[in-house]
């Protein structure tokens, strides 16, 4: 069963018609300050404290084989429409304790970005300084998160705190607690009923194809603190919640709530889960006090990430041909057996880093990639004993690596790149490791490597390289351009890397590398800089003059299955230097549609036990 319902997820994945239902979201949370044990209801965010306690919760349990158990409730299909508000009330009550119920074993991946803003006079806010967190979040009894970046040789949850704190409470006197922006997934994990809230009906509206119920929710007055005060939009087929928009009431003194846009996306039958929020804080006006001033987004991933146990991966075994149809019938020699070294290595990391739900599944993203590492080498006469692969890691910050002969990319990184040239840049410099043979990573062929928690995976992978590496491969990287079709569209990578330079200072988060070699040094770019010098000049009030895009522009990211795809949105005229935005976090708008169910084949529940794999083999079909 459990793999009968994967090959219908994939079967659904690969029509088109899925890219609606994986638009962006955006997930907001208020700011939490957060005793050590879990609370039940959202904390606001208190005045400074320097010893912040929150002890990390352990690694959640690193491996529930997790299957898409995502049959629609069964209560659901013998319900009558409700046929008055107060029946769609209770409906909604009823919706959200599923959701909350069938959530409650997984440990979706949260990572939230966050860029304190200052005002300058001729872009208005813009980033000062930046956060990042990524964790996994435990949806059981209370809502726990652990945490991805720990630091080295630190104990556990140190090197968050000083993440958390570091320089913040002197400033603004608050303190960001990763756990704080994530809080609204829900809108009341445990109270969520007609006790602790009104409901008021507001209106009808659309979001995107989905016709909803606008529902604004205000606390009782004896409700206690903590409690969603906003919005809500409710689907008009099932009553799930699709979107929350609002805050949490009753903040103590010397405390605070953030003021959050949460978003469900319909990613399988029966259920809308939590994706993107947005947060925002701040005001601009004149003669305004800013206590605190960000914008921050927040994505959730992994929902359905399966953790190592190989037993669940048996019933997919599938033995390809009968011979071994490889050309030599000899032993490796020592230069064939070196490679095939690098190559088991190579396909550790990937799969292990799949696994953390850190790296997408390969896909359409992976193939434009390809075609543009394909137009240098061929272009430069480069014949390599395996082709170039790329893969596309989950995450935002703007990192790039090698492993073996697969160039990995950030998400973050594609999504502020302007265009095919910049994004040749980018692909230039890994394919110039590998080329130079500057392979890293061999040491990952021993699989006891591989046997570490998925938050630990920072501390147990890595691909640096050595300066003198970089600099080689930078100047490798050049040439290549030079002599490839991206010759012509240099100018375009060297702004870019000017208008990096210009915000490297301020977003030190951002342009921290996790895997590979940071593409900054001290606030200055040094990977491929070289390239600024012949670029024109950087010039913010060009409106045609697009260096670098905001953040979540070009990929999106299901958070169900993790692949990603490149978004399709239409075009929107930059009228004034403010709408530039580079490097920066705006709030998510996805176009909300329900979940295809007229595009799985019934006939996928009777398809032979080797559909899945040869439908990953074949290119994915478009519409
Ligand atoms: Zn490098």
């Amino acid at each position: 069963m459990r793999r009968v319902m994967r090959d219908v997820m994939r079967e659904v994945m690969s029509n088109r018609n899925w890219i609606i239902l994986a638009l962006l979201a955006v997930t907001m949370t208020a700011v939490a300050q957060q005793p050590a044990s879990a609370p039940q209801n959202p904390q606001p965010v208190a005045a400074p404290q320097t010893e912040q306690t929150a002890a990390q919760p352990s690694a959640a349990p690193s491996g529930q084989a997790q299957s898409v158990q995502s049959q629609p409730p069964q209560a659901l299909a013998n319900l009558a429409p409700p046929t008055t508000m107060d029946q769609v009330v209770d409906r909604v009550i009823m919706r959200e304790k599923e959701l909350i119920k069938f959530l409650s074993p997984r440990t979706p991946i949260v990572e939230t970005y966050l860029q304190n803003l200052t005002q300058d006079p001729q872009l208005g806010p813009i980033p000062q300084d930046d956060h990042y967190f990524l964790g996994r979040m435990d949806l059981s009894d209370s809502i726990d998160r652990s945490d991805y970046l720990q630091e080295k040789g630190k104990g556990e949850g140190e090197g968050m705190e000083k993440r958390l704190l570091g320089g913040l409470t002197k400033r603004f006197k608050f303190q960001y607690q990763p756990l704080g922006f994530s809080w609204m997934i829900f809108a009341d994990r445990n109270d969520f009923d007609r006790q602790h809230y009104n409901f008021h009906y507001a209106r009808r509206e659309f979001l995107g194809d989905v016709r909803c119920l606008v529902f604004d929710l205000t606390p009782k007055k004896d409700a206690g603190r903590g409690r969603f005060l906003g919005r809500i939009w409710i689907e008009d087929q099932d009553f799930s919640i699709v979107r929350l928009n609002g805050t949490y009431a009753h903040a103590s003194r010397n405390s605070y709530y953030y003021h959050m846009d949460s978003w469900r996306l319909n990613l399988i039958p029966g259920y809308w889960v939590p994706a993107y929020i947005y947060s925002e804080e701040g005001d601009f006006t004149a003669g305004a006090k800013n206590k605190i001033a960000f914008k921050a987004q927040t994505r959730m991933w992994g929902y359905n990430l399966k953790t190592g146990t190989a037993n669940d991966e048996l019933t997919q075994i599938r033995v390809d041909s009968v011979t071994d149809e490889t050309p030599s019938a000899q032993d490796a020699s020592p230069l064939a057996a070196e490679r095939e070294w690098q190559q088991q290595a190579e396909d550790n990391v990937l799969e292990r880093l799949e696994r953390a739900g850190l790296l997408a599944p390969a896909g359409d993203v992976d193939k434009i990639l390809q075609t543009v590492v394909n137009n240098i080498e061929i272009t430069n006469n480069i014949e390599l004993p395996r082709p170039v692969r790329t893969r596309v890691l989950t995450t935002s910050p703007l990192e790039t690596f090698s492993v073996g002969n697969t160039i990995v990319v950030s998400r973050g990184l594609i999504d502020v790149l302007p265009d095919e040239g910049s994004l040749a840049m980018v692909l230039s410099h890994e394919l110039a490791h590998i080329v130079l043979g500057h392979n890293l990573g061999s040491q990952y062929a021993f699989n006891d490597r591989m046997l570490f928690s998925d938050e630990a995976t920072y501390q147990n992978l890595g691909f640096k390289h050595i300066p003198e590496e970089e600099a080689a491969a930078d100047k490798k990287a050049v040439e290549m351009l030079k002599a490839s079709p991206y010759a012509q569209k240099l100018d375009s990578a060297g702004l870019f890397i000017k208008a990096l330079q210009k915000r490297a200072p301020q977003l030190s988060a951002l342009l921290q590398a996790h895997l590979g070699n940071n593409i900054t040094d001290n606030g200055t770019v040094t990977r491929m800089a070289q390239l600024a010098n012949s670029a024109p000049a950087l010039d913010w009030n060009k409106l045609d003059q697009i260096a670098a895009l905001p953040l979540g522009g070009r990929v999106k990211l299901n958070p169900w299955d993790d692949k990603v795809e490149i978004v399709k949105a239409q075009p929107v005229a930059i009228t004034s230097a403010r709408d530039k935005m580079p490097f920066e976090v705006t709030p998510f708008f996805p176009r909300l549609s329900r979940y295809n169910v007229a595009s799985t084949p019934a006939a996928t529940t009777a398809a032979a036990p080797t559909a899945a794999t040869t439908a990953d083999a074949s290119p994915t079909p478009t519409n």
